[in-house]
């Protein structure tokens, strides 16, 4: 991934993607000091662009990170760079992380760094495929606490649980995981959040303790906008075999139906599709 052609941004300057190298010993290297986020671009606008800077800020506050770029440098960075790099269906990747000026676990020598790069996401599978559904594995990984991590950062240190799930679930033949928390409750999947249908109704887990994911918010307002009732509210695993439908949503899953998690399962049905199809109607709409 590191020697494709293309631009990326670096501290300010836009540079060719395969000098946007950093030194070993940089904090975030080895303590985990680096907040990110993940957006995406649909015909050349990226969808809530100023809501992801907003939590890349508030990510990086978390961290204890005094940020040297404002918003609108990270904003115009992300626009400039698509423009750039001729991309107009494409997946956008802010990070800004602590720096090799000093070594050791207290950081306030450190400065924060930061880059943009933007590479292709065209939608690979079409609603069709997308309605047969995920097949997810139940992780052994619980996410933290809110008094254990920050736990409301996009954080690429609260990544490493989510990649043991993953590596878990992908050599069961799965293609995601299911994550409960601290205290057992239904918490979400390794990148994406969850919802169920039973009765009508939407149920989703409370965001106190993971990422309360934009597209999980615009998913509500969009079940609002068609009078279907959305219960945030805490959800134990011995609910799953009581719900009709279940799917995740993501910058990156947008709102993928899932079809089965650990024995129990799923069919997509009409709540499920609605929200799909209003959401990609929204993603590319151009007011
Ligand atoms: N949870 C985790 C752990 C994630 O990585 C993501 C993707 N950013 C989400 C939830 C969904 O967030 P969003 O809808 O803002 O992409």
């Amino acid at each position: 991934f590191d020697q494709r052609e293309g631009w990326i941004w670096m501290d300010g300057q836009i540079i060719p993607w395969a000098e946007a190298t950093l030194h070993i010993l940089s904090h975030a290297m080895h303590y985990g000091s680096a907040v990110f986020e993940g957006q995406r671009a649909y015909n050349g606008r990226i969808f809530k662009l100023e809501e992801h800077t907003e939590r890349l800020f508030a990510s990086a506050a978390a961290l204890d990170m005094d940020v040297p770029f404002s918003r609108e440098d990270i904003n115009s960075a992300c626009n400039t760079l698509l423009q750039k790099n001729g991309l107009k269906d494409a997946y956008c990747r802010p990070i800004l992380w602590r720096g090799s000026e000093t070594m050791g676990v207290s950081a306030t020598g450190t400065r924060i760094h930061g880059a943009i790069a933007v590479w292709e996401w065209p939608s690979y599978f079409t609603p069709e495929q997308r309605l047969k559904g995920l097949k997810l594995d139940i992780s052994k990984w619980r996410r933290p606490g809110p008094d254990m991590a920050p736990v409301h950062a996009k954080a690429a240190g609260l990544y490493m649980i989510c990649t043991l799930s993953r590596h878990v679930a992908e050599a069961k033949g799965c293609d995601d995981a299911l994550m409960y928390d601290y205290r057992g409750q239904i918490a979400e999947a390794t990148g994406a959040n969850i919802f169920f249908v039973s009765d009508g109704r939407l149920h989703t887990p409370v965001a106190d303790c993971f990422l309360d994911g934009i597209t999980r918010k615009s998913v509500i307002d969009l079940a609002g906008q068609h009078g279907i009732e959305v219960m945030e509210r805490a959800i134990m695993p011995d609910e799953m075999p009581h719900f009709e439908e279940a799917f995740l949503t993501g910058t990156a899953a947008e709102v993928s139906p899932v079809a089965e998690i650990g024995p129990h399962s799923f069919r997509p049905g009409a709540i499920t599709k609605t929200l799909m199809e209003e959401y990609d109607r929204l993603v590319r709409r151009s007011d």
